[in-house]
């Protein structure tokens, strides 16, 4: 059997002596707060055994990780005419890039980089009667934690200097690929963004996407269908221009933040999360990314 308490210690010692942490994202000023100094890792398996080292029950901010779940609730209301207002294709470009919308007529590459996660905020506003509320009330039940909750300071912070995500979402209404106001569908946008979770937390929250779609309450949230969907877009497009050197570097899908937290996980054998501020110049957690290197190499487990 697999030793993962002792693996998760040693990558955490490891990360302890890093000089080179990276870079904290300061364009969200809230976010230029946060220490340098952090580092969490966390584990669940599918026996529900929890493995953690470091500050793993330490709140963050989940940032685009929150892509995900904004798109497993917007495909469990719409189905599959989602994908006539996004496609699934890797965009090879930076998370906040613009070109290809332009180029590609308003129809985002994938759900996982900005555009495209504003076109499926856009539909969550059009389904709910109460987006925020609902939505929160979504990732708690998946979760079963209603401690979880947005930073409202975040979300704050980030409508203040949110200038090219206004920009994404002006030409996506320029294209009819945006139905309600702009600023309802970013106010919306920058609250999902702003969820506020521990890796604990998160490997909660992602233990469905690992789990053929039943959460750890075994209730289902999507069918074996959406879930292999999902987790596919998670493996081609979770790490923006970088998911190809994740995939190569760590060979599980997953999903990163500029907040610092990563997840990812081996369907049928575990799900784990991990934090660590400081960001590579393509906005992947730094520490993040040599610590899930090291679990996969160290393990020999990958979905590869
Ligand atoms: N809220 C951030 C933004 O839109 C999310 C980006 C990210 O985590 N990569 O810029």
């Amino acid at each position: 059997m697999i030793d993962f308490q002792s693996i998760l210690t040693s990558i955490n010692k490891a990360a302890s002596k890093e000089k080179d942490r990276g870079k904290i994202a300061d364009y969200i000023p809230e976010l230029a707060k946060i220490d340098l100094e952090n580092f969490g890792i966390h584990l669940i398996d599918t026996q529900q055994n929890t493995y953690s080292a470091g500050n793993s029950d330490e709140k963050f901010s989940i940032q685009s990780i929150s892509k995900v779940l904004s798109l497993s609730m917007a495909l469990g209301l719409i189905g599959e005419k989602l994908w006539e207002r996004v496609d699934v294709e890797p965009s090879g470009d930076p998370f906040n890039h613009l070109s290809l919308l332009e180029l590609e007529n308003g129809i985002p590459r994938n759900p996982l980089i900005n555009p495209g996660a504003i076109v499926i905020a856009d539909i969550l506003v059009s389904q709910l009667e109460h987006p925020k509320e609902e939505f929160l009330a979504f990732v708690q039940n998946i979760a079963n934690d209603d401690t979880i909750a947005y930073d409202v300071d975040v979300a704050k912070s980030e409508k203040r200097t949110g200038f090219r995500n206004f920009a994404a979402a002006n030409l996506l209404k320029s294209y009819g690929n945006l139905n309600n106001d702009v600023d309802v569908v970013l106010d919306f946008y920058f609250h999902q963004c702003s969820l506020s979770m521990s890796c604990a937390q998160l490997t909660n929250t992602f233990y469905m996407f690992m789990n053929h779609g039943k959460c750890r309450r075994n209730n289902t949230f999507l069918t074996t269908t959406q879930v292999k969907r999902i987790n596919a877009i998670m493996l081609t497009c979770g790490f923006y221009d970088e998911a190809g050197e994740f995939a190569f570097e760590v060979g599980l899908p997953g999903k990163s933040g500029v907040g610092g937290g990563i997840v990812a996980f081996l369907p049928n054998k575990f799900c784990v999360a991990t934090w660590s501020p400081g960001l590579n110049p393509k906005g992947n957690s730094k520490l993040g990314m040599l610590a899930l290197e090291k679990l996969t190499t160290e393990t020999e487990l990958s979905i590869f």
